[in-house]
Parts: structure tokens; C-alpha cells; sequence
């Protein structure tokens, strides 16, 4: 038996760790996931799990992957001017325009906000959810790593809708022009949105699994 099954884990000593202040508390009764207790300095109800993670993190999961065809596929805006019309313009042609235009770097950094590391993401939480239902023991510390990476990403979210903006900049307006929003940028956002809300409900003490039947010492 290894070290680290002989360890009492903090549900067997009733510890509790508020997910908003910190404080730990020591409950004299295991909590009823239905009944939460507050915590005693800020009033959060206390969890031994996140209710539902695994459901929600798939939900989520699921929607935005969905969503991530049309995001890639629907033109996110359409530009109009007096000479050439409307024209509409996808995401991946952006990318291939400014590539084509000769900026080479402008099209790798979209590339990797709006392509790349939405695909990323979805597929690491992927293996997180499927690995957690599986109640896995399978590299649980890179695992940990890699939800503290995702999280830590999460962040900087919010680049996907800076680099609409300069997609948006870098194209040229005659007189008259116009530009307007496209579907793809509503199913755009809610990709980013769906990712983050994905990382957010998953809980990441899933990651190390207790024993199915508890040891009792006599
Ligand atoms: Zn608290």
C-alpha cells in the first residue's frame, strides 16, 4: 500500500475549505450536499464537491463545442462600401487575408486567439471531465497542472474579442462604407463565454478520487 492511500484525506476529518474567503472550517457532521452549511465568516454554503460539476462542465462543454462550427464557419461581420458592395468575411478568411496582405504576424496571433486556444482549451477539459468521471488515477499531478494552466488562460479570454476589434481595424473603409455584426461573432462569444463558464464549474478535487470504501480502524 503506498504512502499516500495511508494519508486521511480533508473529507475524512470533516475540513471544509470556502471557495470564496479561504477560511477552513471543521464540521462535527459530514454536510448533506442538499443542505449546505454557511460559512462562518462570509456566509458561502459549503460543498465536500461542487454539486453537479461533472454535469455542468459537460453541458457546457458540449454547447461550445457545438458552437465552435458555426463560430469558425459563419461570417462574424460584413463590410459594405458604394464600389464592391457587402462583402462578408469568416474568421479563417481574416486570417488568410491578412496573411495574403503580408501580415504575417497579425494572422499567427489571431490564428492562436480565435482558433488555437479555444480548440485547446475544449480538448483539455475534455480529458479533465472524461478522466474525472472515470474516477482515474492517471498522471493526477499533471492533470492538476493542466487545470491550473486552463485556468489561468481564462484570463486572458477576453483576447478573442480584442482581436475582432482588429480585424475590424485592419480593414479598409472606402466612402460610404459600413460594417455590421454577423452571426458567427454572436456564436463567437458565446464559444469564449461557454469555455470559461466549462473551467469554472469543474472541480478540480475530482482530480484525486477518494477510495470507494473508506477504511474504518476498529
Ligand atoms: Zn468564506
Amino acid at each position: 500500500m503506498s504512502e499516500a492511500s495511508s494519508l486521511q484525506t480533508g473529507a475524512q476529518l470533516r475540513l471544509y475549505g470556502c471557495p470564496t474567503c479561504g477560511r477552513v472550517s471543521q464540521l462535527l457532521h459530514p454536510i448533506a450536499d442538499s443542505t449546505p452549511l454557511p460559512c462562518p465568516r462570509c456566509a458561502t454554503p459549503l460543498h465536500h464537491r461542487r454539486p453537479r460539476s461533472l454535469q455542468r462542465t459537460w453541458a457546457y462543454l458540449i454547447a461550445a463545442t457545438i458552437l465552435y462550427i458555426p463560430a469558425n464557419l459563419l461570417p462574424i461581420m460584413s463590410t459594405s462600401n458604394v464600389f464592391q458592395g457587402e462583402t462578408l468575411h469568416t474568421i479563417l478568411g481574416g486570417i488568410e487575408e491578412l496573411r495574403t496582405g503580408g501580415d504575417w504576424l497579425l494572422a499567427l496571433i489571431v490564428f492562436i486567439a480565435s482558433i488555437a486556444v479555444p480548440m485547446l482549451k475544449i480538448g483539455a477539459l475534455l480529458v479533465l471531465v472524461i478522466t474525472a468521471q472515470r474516477r482515474s488515477r492517471w498522471k493526477q499531478v499533471e492533470r492538476a497542472q493542466l487545470y491550473r494552466m486552463i485556468d489561468a488562460v481564462g484570463h486572458w479570454s477576453m483576447l478573442d474579442v480584442f482581436v475582432v476589434v482588429l480585424l475590424v481595424g485592419t480593414i479598409r473603409f472606402g466612402p460610404l462604407g459600413g460594417v455590421m455584426p454577423e452571426p458567427g461573432l454572436l456564436a463567437f462569444g458565446a464559444v469564449v463565454v461557454l469555455t470559461m463558464l466549462a473551467a469554472g464549474s469543474f472541480d478540480p478535487r475530482l482530480i484525486w478520487p477518494e477510495e470507494e470504501a473508506p477504511q474504518r480502524h476498529p
